[in-house]
């Protein structure tokens, strides 16, 4: 009898048995963030390491330490900066206007909107990401899935600024004299910079040229530590990667606390950041684009350590374009396309992921059933 139930009806169950249990996730939404407090658990984060603890915390919690918490969102702009507009910014109570706060970051994150603190918003938070403010009014609406994935998820800077030349425009760029890292090559960081701005141009009707000549530089390229001067200190090892000015300031600054790598490879930091990714966020600000809410866009705040994400998707194309206009050399097609096998890489990614439990199952069943 478990003979025959093995031979011919045990597979068959334990596919039944698997696909009740296992909810099927579209391509675009594997929740991946909650990895990242595992792959940075040993990795020191002065800024936001604590912020485990705040998981499962929501409206009504009190944990100590909370008020760490709203800085940040006060930082990125989700909950307002003077304790005029928000008595309660300096306690460690979880109140209603920190509920929505989190609800607007989740929304503009692109994540779950529960309302709590839980562990994927944590992750989220946790995870290095982009110095410049979220702008959460431009977050998608929420609720309605069909809706999110037809809605643009790009933003702009408050005034939607942008550069203004005569065409064909041309913009200068320079890096900082002593604002460099030592323990990379300038030939290195020039490459890595000439490949980022190039991403660009090949979408825009806009060049990027080097120049030697600093001061007259339109874009200021350097890497600073802690309080530099312009009244966004950087906060040391990951936390707070780079920051970028809007159009036309051109202001364009890197954390030299990171461990910047042009290669993984030869890099065996785990907290390396790979500085072509950050480049080619960057250089969307200084052009105008602000955050998007799409996780895979270049736009998308935040980014974790040992990561390469320098393409282009269509979200950051589709923004850019919006204020510069379309590179007559550049072509939709080629832009779908690979987003279409990319997203068929993530797809068969899933199936390979969902392919593992099910064989843990089989195995599983098999040794109860002996
Ligand atoms: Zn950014
Ligand atoms: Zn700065």
């Amino acid at each position: 009898m478990l003979g025959f139930f093995s031979d011919y009806y045990l597979p068959i169950f334990v596919v039944l048995l698997f696909s009740l249990s296992h909810p099927c996730f579209p391509a675009r939404n594997i929740p991946d963030q909650v990895t990242v407090i595992t792959a940075e658990s040993d990795v020191h984060n002065a800024t936001w390491h604590d912020f485990t603890r705040f998981i499962d915390a929501e409206k009504g919690s009190h944990v100590n330490g909370m008020s760490e918490l709203k800085k940040y969102l006060q930082s990125f702009g989700y909950l307002p900066s003077t304790t005029a507009n928000y008595t309660n910014s300096t306690d460690d109570s979880f109140d209603t206007q920190l509920e929505s706060a989190i609800i607007l970051y989740q929304t503009k994150l692109g994540l779950p909107v529960t309302g709590k603190l839980d562990s994927y918003t944590i992750s989220n938070i946790m995870s290095p990401r982009c110095g410049v403010a979220d702008d959460p009014a431009s977050a998608p609406p929420h609720g309605n899935a069909t809706l999110i994935s037809t809605t643009r998820h790009y933003a702009y800077f408050y005034g939607k600024p942008r550069w203004v030349r005569t065409s064909p425009m041309t913009l200068s760029y320079a890096f900082t004299p002593n604002a460099m890292i030592k323990y990379l090559t300038p030939t290195d960081v020039r490459t890595v910079f000439r490949r980022a701005f190039s991403r660009w141009s090949a979408v825009i009707p806009v060049n990027f040229t080097e120049t030697g000549e600093y001061l007259m530089a339109d874009i200021k390229i350097g890497f600073y530590r802690g309080d530099h001067g312009d009244g966004e200190p950087f906060d040391g090892v990951l936390g707070v990667l780079a920051h970028a000015f809007s159009p036309e300031n051109g202001r364009f600054h890197l954390d030299a606390a990171e461990t910047w790598t042009v290669d993984f490879k030869g890099e065996k930091s785990k907290s390396a950041i790979d500085l072509e990714s950050v480049a080619t966020h960057e250089i969307g600000h200084l052009l105008g684009l602000g955050h998007s809410s799409v996780k895979e866009a270049v736009m998308y705040p935040s980014l974790s350590p040992r990561t390469k994400k320098v393409d282009l998707k269509m979200d950051d194309v589709e923004g850019v374009q919006a204020l510069y206009g379309s590179n007559p050399n550049f072509k939709f097609s080629s832009l779908l396309e690979s987003e279409n096998s990319y997203n068929q890489s993530l797809s068969s990614t899933t199936s390979k992921l969902s392919n593992s439990p099910f064989f843990f199952s089989l195995i599983v069943f098999i040794l109860l059933t002996i």
